[in-house]
């Protein structure tokens, strides 16, 4: 209903005039019957501080005009209403408050919740796809499931998704659904099932060249964003060790980038293993997801690729909850996670490799995406990289740079504020008080109680 009303919004200034008088008669269009345009809505966006680019410094002051779903541009001061004209206008008051751009998430899984269904281990699959009605059930709960949590990101301040690895069609239900307006959610980028090196019918199995393309083939034409691979196992299984072999041979995977990057969809290539790593960077891959174990030599090939990696260090909570019962072998891998991941993701990102922030959300709790954030400083980056791992670079790996990740003059009007700065306090970004997405307000909590004392009228 919603959108069929925009549509006739649209019309109404763009296609009236010409079905009342096709141009072949020349004849001028009469005022009379034609419908008024619809007047923009402006919202004055009153900004204590504004971090506009994340890693530059903070602005005091500003007013943050949006126009519909865009920003319009940034004035110095505090904007009143009555300057701006044929337009209604708004007003929101965030002058004891640090306004950024609302934050990217580079990998989750809106339809798992706390690391339950093992929806995508490499066997299991196919047994579900081929008892068809579980496979549907299972299609439905998850649609059930991921709404809410979807909500709940959105809520969190993170305005834009990469989900990586869903089966089925919820995901895709999903992404329409909040991106018509219907159910309130993070805009979704989807890879809908994750391909895996497999014999079996599951969604994302492929096994050889022709079976990896038609697989990637698949994905894509059940509405994929980008192409998600497993190429190395989870970390739980001897296939996801530091030293596993790849899962994937190469000529597998080049079938599979070449088959994306024909398409201009991206790859994300989950890897915990050097070798796994390295092959997926020699396929072509975009991203590295996890990067566990990312070896010394691997940089170079990030910087070939112009490769992005995206840690989720926030497994490391759950490694740490897990590991107190944990016995024997499964012990030591697990102490090798929690004794690696962070310094090689430090090393990958001192010699210049883009970090972009994924939480695994779906392993992790659905909107604490920004705990990722706060592990990224533990391990010694400055909160403004953080920041930008979560913002900038975010856009940058779905290549929206031009509409996304910044607060700046003809971007998408993506934007929060927190009570404290965080670049002083990056646990701020765990409790968002103001969240706008397309330029509609989700959330604005009054005056946060986290704001720093006397920051008001400073
Ligand atoms: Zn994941």
């Amino acid at each position: 209903m919603k959108r069929l009303s925009l549509m006739l919004a649209a019309c109404a200034t763009i296609c009236s005039p010409a079905l009342a008088h096709p141009g072949e008669f020349g004849l001028p269009a009469p005022d009379a019957g034609a419908e008024a345009p619809a007047r923009d809505k402006v919202m004055l966006i009153q900004a204590g501080w504004l971090l506009a680019v994340p890693g530059s410094a903070p602005q005091r002051e500003r007013t943050i005009v949006v126009r519909n779903d865009r920003i319009e541009r940034i004035d110095a001061g505090y904007t009143l209403p009555q300057t701006i004209t044929n337009a209604d206008v708004g007003v929101v008051d965030l002058k004891n408050r640090y306004v950024l751009p609302g934050l990217m998430d580079m990998h989750v899984h809106l339809s798992m919740n706390s690391g339950g269904q093992a929806a995508f281990q490499i066997r299991g699959v196919a047994d579900e796809i081929e008892a068809g009605s579980a496979a549907q059930r299972r299609d439905v709960t998850q649609l059930v499931d991921s709404i809410e949590n979807a909500r709940k990101t959105l809520l969190a301040g993170y305005t834009t998704v990469r989900d990586v690895g869903s089966d089925g069609w919820h995901i895709v239900a999903l992404r329409e659904a909040i991106a018509t307006g219907k159910l309130e959610g993070p805009r979704i980028l989807t890879s809908v099932a994750t391909l895996y090196p497999g014999s079996d019918n599951g969604s994302g199995a492929c096994s050889g060249v022709e079976s990896c393309r038609r697989a990637t083939r698949r994905q894509i034409d059940m509405g994929a964003d980008l192409i998600k691979i497993y190429a190395s196992c989870s970390g739980s299984r001897p296939c996801g060790r530091q030293d596993a072999p790849p899962t994937f041979l190469d000529d597998e995977l080049r079938a599979i980038v070449e088959t994306a990057h024909s398409r201009q969809l991206r790859v994300a290539a989950h890897a915990h293993g050097e070798a796994a790593i390295r092959a997926a960077l020699n396929a072509g891959v975009d991203s590295i997801e996890h990067g566990s174990f990312t070896p010394p030599d691997a940089i170079a090939l990030f910087r070939k690729n112009g490769a992005f990696l995206v840690p989720t260090l926030s497994v490391q909570d759950n490694i740490r909850k897990d590991i107190v019962t944990a016995k024997g072998s499964m012990l030591a891998v697990m102490q090798n996670f929690l004794a690696k991941h962070g310094p090689r993701m430090m090393a990958a990102y001192r010699a210049g490799v883009p970090i972009a922030a994924g939480s695994d959300a779906g392993i992790g709790v659905h909107g604490n995406n920004a705990r990722e954030l706060e592990l990224y400083v533990k391990e010694g980056m400055p909160a403004a990289d953080a920041i930008r791992a979560a913002t900038v670079n975010g856009a940058r790996v779905i290549g929206r740079e031009a509409d996304l990740g910044t607060i700046e003059a003809g971007k998408i009007a993506d934007i929060i504020a927190v009570g404290i700065d965080p670049t002083v306090d990056i646990t701020a970004l765990q409790h968002v008080s103001f969240v706008m997405k397309d330029g509609t307000i989700f959330r604005d909590d009054p005056a946060s109680p986290r704001a720093a004392p006397g920051a008001a009228g400073q």
